[in-house]
């Protein structure tokens, strides 16, 4: 076993602390990282805080992992000691269901292996990136193209893909209206990308403050949320919307801004359910879908289109200490975009 430190909430809600714990050693498959930056997605904030029912304690967060490869197993192909490397919401999956076997391995049926707050094979909880290390089956990692840099590609590793993958598979592009609603990590990732797949992006946020924010990541419109006349003057103008907001609102006032045939994807993960009105959906036969992370093949595309169109994400650098300070910044808002830890203080 491999002596590794690392930052955890104990409890549910309870401050992140200091936690030392064990990784298994490195099986034939399995690379070592060394981990050098984690960044801080707000469902590491849910998690902790067991809004989703499912945690399983004491858990160290994190899966928007960087690093760099310092030991092989003996039968590793995929990557070499010394290779920078990423880690994101998953570390396994079943590998044989329909949608492992069809390289959609995020929806496989056994479930996937959370980074952290899983059980794998053996029965052992696994731990997220807030550490120094992490031993990971060499199919589940990604290789961190040489263009990006280690603190602006962390947040790649979900916020990135969680965006990238919905606006892929609905095929939104130039030719589309989409509307993304909540400028957190995951909104102005889908604005950066978006926008490098020529689509006409509308911001629409509770921050005024955050209206020059979105003009500078490429956003074509902003509309600030506590107006009632914004859902009143974009009424069927979209063709999709993009939903990334944290907490519990409205969808129905959303889908009334969609077009005839228009789609409204659902990334965020509120807590608590929304009341859903028919009429919203009836009346110009409107879609609500939703989207979860990426395929590992589908996150290595979009760490290769990042590194290609330049985008990093816009992040806050902090040290590990810091880390409790960050969540509730993040819980109101005040990020631009991503808190990003920097591990080094940590070792
Ligand atoms: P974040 O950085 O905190 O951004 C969320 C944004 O939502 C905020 O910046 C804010 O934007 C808006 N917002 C927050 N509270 C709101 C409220 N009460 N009413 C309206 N808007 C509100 O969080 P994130 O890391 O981007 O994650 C967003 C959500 O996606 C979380 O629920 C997370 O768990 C989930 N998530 C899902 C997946 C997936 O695979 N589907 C992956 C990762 C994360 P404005 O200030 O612009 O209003
Ligand atoms: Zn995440
Ligand atoms: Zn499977």
């Amino acid at each position: 076993m491999l002596p590794t430190r690392g930052y955890a909430a104990m409890t549910v809600k309870a401050p992140l602390r200091p936690f030392a714990f064990e990784r298994r050693d490195v099986g034939p498959h399995d690379v070592l990282i060394t981990i050098s930056h984690c960044g801080i997605c707000h469902s590491d904030i849910h998690m902790a805080r067991n809004e989703w029912g499912s945690s399983i304690f004491p858990m160290v967060p994190g899966h928007e992992i960087i690093g760099t490869v310092t030991k092989i197993g003996g039968a590793v192909k995929l990557f070499r000691v010394g290779d920078r490397v990423g880690v994101g919401c998953f570390v396994d999956s079943c590998r044989t269901c329909p949608a492992c076997r069809e390289g959609l391995e995020q929806y496989c049926e056994v479930g996937i292996l959370l980074t952290y707050g899983g059980r794998d094979k053996s029965g052992q909880v696994t731990q997220g990136g807030y550490s120094t290390q992490i031993v990971v089956d060499e199919n589940y990692v990604l290789r961190i193209p040489a263009a990006l840099s280690a603190v602006g590609a962390a947040p790649l590793l979900c916020a990135g893909i969680t965006t990238y993958s919905p606006l892929r598979h609905w095929g939104i592009g130039k030719y589309h209206k989409l509307a993304v609603v909540g400028l957190g990590g995951l909104g102005h990732m889908a604005v950066k990308i978006a926008r490098a797949l020529g689509t006409e992006v509308t911001v629409m946020s509770t921050s005024e403050g955050k209206r020059k924010d979105a003009e500078r990541l490429g956003a074509t419109n902003f509309a600030v949320t506590s107006n009632p006349q914004t859902f009143t003057k974009l009424q069927r103008h979209f063709d999709y919307v993009l939903d990334t907001v944290s907490a519990a609102h409205d969808y129905n006032a959303y889908l009334k801004l969609l077009k005839t045939d228009g789609t409204m994807i659902l990334v965020g993960a509120p807590e608590q359910p929304t009341l859903l009105a028919p009429f919203p959906l009836i009346l110009n036969r409107r879609r609500l879908a939703g989207s979860v992370i990426g395929s590992i093949r589908e996150t290595q595309e979009m760490l290769d289109f990042c590194a290609e169109h330049k985008i990093e994400s816009d992040v806050e650098v902090i040290s590990i200490q810091q880390v409790n300070e960050a969540y509730e910044r993040v819980l109101k808002g005040d990020v631009r975009f991503r808190f990003v830890i920097d591990m080094d203080r940590l070792a």
